[in-house]
């Protein structure tokens, strides 16, 4: 009897995976940094992934800190999540058309989504990707105000429309492109980029050309230049800024929403507490301005691992979208009824115990990594947002921006990639990638992870 040759194909090496893959992929990936460009070597192709792990086609199981760039926060196929995916499946695919579930997740991010019993989130309106949220936040910015120039900052990524792709962060960081070939001139003409944690540079803009500006967009905590917190009071000035000249605040959270904590960084910010190590430079604890975004975008978390994101914000700015208003948005999957289930699903789950699980294992391996990176003599610096942390290396001082993150010796981290992996430990494939624990982490994974490090750190000072 033969086997299918799908059978026998996913039993194939990694390097025969990615031989054939790139005869029918540009590049023989579907998202660029997946490639292994920046730290070379060959890309792992899965085959599954359970709980902290996930296993190659060689049948080889590695402890994940990648958590599908962030979807992940309750480990991988997290048997409830895994079982309202199939419910839903059974009950069909897709509709296209309204289901009971998408306003459930529609009440769930409003409710999620307060500080001080406050709520930003007024309306939610669900899309598939990242990308389509951050894209329609500035299109329904740009149609709201009447505007059309918008502002972002360095290092920032928010996902690959033509608008927002100047010196964006990310695969663009890793790659080391200034921006992407493709978008017309006079696009990209309208995205003024200033350099990230600068007030100065962002009260100069308003003040020779506010009446123009439509939005600021802005990560909520950047992760896609690896991570640098913003200074303390960062986020609330851009509002206070923003709103004296008549424009909005979009902020990004597709990568923090619901990682961070449960009302994301938004969240942390406002809480009214002081909280510590949130901030650059900050020494300990720091009370920061409360401040309203006018709209946020979610991603990742909100879709539990499936295509499934979100924007949403004030009422009447999110009233503006058709069929209400005249900005135009839609989809053919959005609000997917197996994707809303995954999500729904993934946030009931993830509740105080989670969260304090994801900061605890974040604690122990970002500190872990430094304490073996400085036994072997390599200066670095450890950056953290909360759960969120990456390091840059060849000096002490953390970065504050884009320009001083791409000064590091990025070259150092290739060798330690690839020390942690032939350990059995899958990091993100680039310098400039946060690292994402899940609540699945446990102590043999981390044990796992904690045994390879002082080899890998060795690795990074030659
Ligand atoms: N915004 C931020 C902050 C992100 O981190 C990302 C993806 O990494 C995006 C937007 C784009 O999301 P997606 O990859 O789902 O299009």
């Amino acid at each position: 009897e033969t086997e299918p040759t799908t059978a026998v194909a996913s039993r194939a090496g990694n390097a025969e995976q990615f031989a054939r893959a790139q005869r029918s992929i540009p590049g023989g990936v579907n998202s660029p940094v997946r490639a292994f460009r920046s730290v070379g070597g060959t890309p792992r192709f899965l085959v599954s992934a359970q709980g902290p792990y996930v296993t190659d086609s060689e049948g080889t199981e590695y402890v994940d800190l990648v958590s599908s760039w962030g979807p992940a926060i309750l480990g991988h196929a997290h048997p409830e999540v895994v079982a309202a995916v199939q419910d839903a499946a059974s009950r069909g695919l897709s509709f296209g058309a309204t289901t009971p579930a998408e306003t459930d997740l529609a009440e769930l991010v409003r409710a999620r989504v307060v500080a001080g019993g406050v709520h930003p989130v007024e309306k939610v309106r669900l899309v598939s990707t990242g990308t389509e949220a951050t894209m329609t936040a500035i299109r329904l910015a740009r149609g709201f105000t009447g505007r059309d120039l918008l502002i972002k900052f360095a290092g920032h990524y928010h996902g690959h429309s033509d608008s927002l792709l100047a010196e964006a962060g990310s695969g663009l960081a890793t790659l080391a492109l200034p921006a992407s070939a493709g978008v017309p001139a006079a696009t990209a003409a309208l995205t003024i980029v200033l350099p990230y944690n600068d007030l100065g540079a962002v009260r100069k803009v308003f003040a020779e050309r506010g009446n123009d500006i439509a939005a600021i967009i802005v990560e909520a905590a950047p992760a896609n230049m690896g991570v640098v917190p913003p200074g303390a009071g960062f986020n609330a000035a851009l509002a206070d800024i923003a709103h004296a000249h008549g424009s909005l605040l979009v902020v990004d959270e597709v990568l923090t929403g619901f990682r961070v904590g449960p009302a994301g960084w938004w969240g942390l910010e406002n809480s009214g507490s002081p909280v510590a190590e949130l901030h650059l430079d900050a020494p300990g604890p720091v009370d920061v301005p409360a401040y309203l975004p006018d709209l946020v975008t979610f991603g990742k978390v909100v879709g539990g691992g499936m295509p499934l994101a979100a924007l949403g914000g004030r009422a009447d700015v999110m009233d503006t979208l058709a069929p209400l208003g005249p900005v135009y948005q839609a989809g053919t999957l959005s609000g997917n009824p197996i994707a809303v289930a995954a999500g729904l699903t993934t946030l009931r789950l993830a509740d105080a115990g989670v969260y304090a699980a994801l900061d605890a294992t974040a604690a122990t391996i970002s500190s872990a990594v430094s304490d073996a990176l400085g036994g072997a003599g390599v200066a670095h610096s450890v950056q953290r947002a909360g759960n969120l942390f990456s390091f840059t290396f060849g000096s002490s001082r953390a970065p504050r921006n884009y320009a001083e993150v791409q000064a590091q010796e990025a070259f150092r981290y290739g060798p330690f990639f690839h020390a942690m992996l032939d350990a059995g430990v899958s990091l993100p494939p680039s310098v400039y990638e946060a690292w994402f624990v899940s609540a699945a982490h446990d102590d043999e994974a981390i044990g796992r992870i904690l045994a390879a490090l002082p080899r890998a750190a060795e690795a990074a000072a030659t």
